[in-house]
């Protein structure tokens, strides 16, 4: 494969060093690697268009707020058919619901723009998994 420069500061690469020492990693290039495609993968929404995903979204909100705990209740049952799992739990003085979904982009992207946009909501957070690439990238870094 093509080999790149790149410069970075000297504490970057002892911190670098020791990601790569403590993980096991064979070198530099490897971490780097797995980095860039974890960055591409988050930031390049356009690969994740078409595909099936796994959207794990969460939501923190003052604790008991009926009107939050209403509005996402509705978005749940608007949502059903992707709506894979959902878990209510507490921590500190707010609520937390968690909500697992199995969709496209669009309608996981529609489903977090609904949440942002409930009033008394503290929080929104999620993150994407790509379906169709679970356990491609393991495969790549342990064969190289
Ligand atoms: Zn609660």
């Amino acid at each position: 494969m093509p080999v790149v420069s790149i410069s970075m500061p000297a504490d970057l690469i002892e911190r670098l060093d020791a990601l790569t020492a403590e993980h096991d990693y064979t070198g530099r290039s490897e971490v780097v690697r797995e980095g860039v495609r974890t960055l591409l993968e988050e930031f390049e929404n356009d690969r994740l268009e078409g595909r099936e995903l796994a959207g794990i979204v969460s939501v923190l909100y003052d604790f008991g707020t009926q009107s939050v705990e209403r509005r996402l209740t509705q978005l749940r049952h608007d949502h059903e058919e992707h709506v894979a799992s959902t878990l209510h739990g507490h921590v500190d003085d707010y609520c937390l619901e968690l909500f697992v979904l199995e969709a496209d982009l669009e309608t996981i992207s529609q489903f977090v723009g609904r949440v942002r946009s409930t009033e008394d909501v503290q929080t929104v957070d999620y993150s994407l998994l790509a379906l169709d690439s679970v356990g491609q990238l393991r495969d790549v870094t342990s064969s190289s």
